[in-house]
């Protein structure tokens, strides 16, 4: 039949029964070393506790390895032996034996614990300035701990290695709160701060470390993308002297696709940090293409302008390409200089350049006279011209927390 394609019908002869028999007892000793799957080895009873690093995130629950466990804070019990986590704006609900979103917590018996409690993944001496914290201690050294996760899935991270990682696919050593303290004395530091990758997931670490810093003399701060529910921020708001905090950008979408995220949580931080009085610091990331929009960033600086208050520092920091977004340029020094024009329009009056070492915006000048009051280069700070506070040249209160 023309156009048609018939398909050959095999012919089921003894012949081929016998031939097909043959080949299969052929491959049989084949087939069964190909279907046998090895039993898994059972850990050993002198296994260290971290596995070996996966090389994925593991899925939402699995290969948890033994840790040391600390009950966490700010969570609630349900009937049904499942957890609310308290701590960020997920209010993650974990079923037994499942950890949070962060991967930092685990249900176990109903009970919820912290699995990075005294496990340090970064611990380093860092210049105040690098925090942003321009208006806190010139020219001090602050001793900084990470662990491992965070919260948000943010695709242009710079710490992506941590943050971006669970516990056991990081280096990390175990540093009690009280042998962070020490080490920091020893090292110097005039202060301890939480960094690197987010404190939220490790909350209950960073408020034990913190709390004994301050009895101890220490400055602490934390930068934080301001995802902490209100409670457990006030918490640590009595231990803590300032907060830097990332507002990546003033657009819901952004956060949802770019860092699967929110927006009115970090703006709710924001408002109770202001609040509260302690000293607070913002810092924007200005990403070619995706925030960069100067109509966007003016509705941003009018809102710090009207909620925070004109005084509250804000950093624009040049982009560079990390992690996911290696696609994209650096941040043009033209845009971050129009960014910062468009909030000096708006009324704020302390802008500041970052990532762009020698820009004159890397410096703090009195909004009141222009008087240059500290002179920075990059993180160094070259001079202080304060006078207790106030702009020695026309008396000016610059906000911030300096030196008695
Ligand atoms: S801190 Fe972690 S476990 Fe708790 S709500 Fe946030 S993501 Fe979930």
């Amino acid at each position: 039949m023309e156009g048609q394609v018939r398909r050959a019908s095999p012919r089921l002869t003894r012949r081929w029964f016998l031939k097909a028999g043959l080949m299969w007892l052929a491959c049989l000793p084949l087939a069964r070393l190909a279907s046998c799957t090895p039993e898994p080895a059972l850990p050993s009873p002198t296994a260290p506790a971290m596995p070996t690093p996966a090389p994925t995130l593991p899925r939402h629950g699995e290969g948890t390895p033994t840790l040391a466990l600390h009950e966490a804070r700010h969570y609630q019990s349900l009937p049904d032996g499942r957890v609310v986590c308290g701590v960020c704006f997920r209010r993650c609900i974990v079923a037994e034996g499942k950890l949070g979103f962060c991967h930092n917590k685990k249900n176990v018996g109903g009970r919820y614990y912290s699995l990075v409690y005294g496990r340090a993944a970064a611990l380093q001496v860092d210049p105040i300035e690098k925090e942003p914290a321009f208006h806190m201690y010139p020219g001090t050294h602050i001793y900084c701990l990470g662990t491992a996760s965070c919260n948000n899935r943010c695709r242009f991270c710079q710490n992506w290695f941590l943050s971006q990682q669970t516990l056991w696919q990081v280096v990390s050593e175990e540093a009690s709160p009280s042998e962070i303290v020490r080490r920091a004395r020893e090292a110097g530091c005039e202060g301890v701060s939480f960094t690197y990758n987010e404190p939220t997931v490790f909350y209950e670490y960073m408020l034990d470390v913190a709390t004994l810093a301050r009895q101890e003399g220490f400055h602490t701060l934390f930068h934080t993308n301001g995802s902490m529910n209100r409670a457990p921020l006030l918490d640590l708001l009595q231990v803590m002297e300032a907060v830097t905090v990332d507002l990546k950008a003033f657009d819901a979408t952004f956060y949802r696709e770019v860092c699967q995220s929110e927006l009115q949580p970090v703006l709710r931080t924001l408002e109770t940090i202001r609040a509260s009085g302690r000293h607070l610091e913002v810092v924007n990331l200005v990403i070619p293409t995706l925030n960069d929009n100067l109509d966007t960033i003016d509705k941003m600086c009018q809102w710090i302008a009207r909620n925070l208050g004109r005084d509250v520092p804000l950093h624009f920091l040049r982009f560079f390409p990390a992690y996911k977004l290696q696609r994209l340029p650096a941040t043009p020094v033209e845009t971050l200089e129009q960014a910062a024009a468009v909030a000096d329009a708006a009324g704020l009056e302390h802008v500041y350049i970052g990532n762009l070492p020698g820009h004159p915006l890397n410096s703090t000048f009195c909004p009141g006279c222009g008087t240059l009051l500290i002179e920075r280069v990059h993180f160094m700070v070259l001079s202080v011209s304060l006078d207790g506070g106030r702009c020695p040249t026309c008396g000016r209160a610059i906000p911030g927390l300096w030196p008695g």
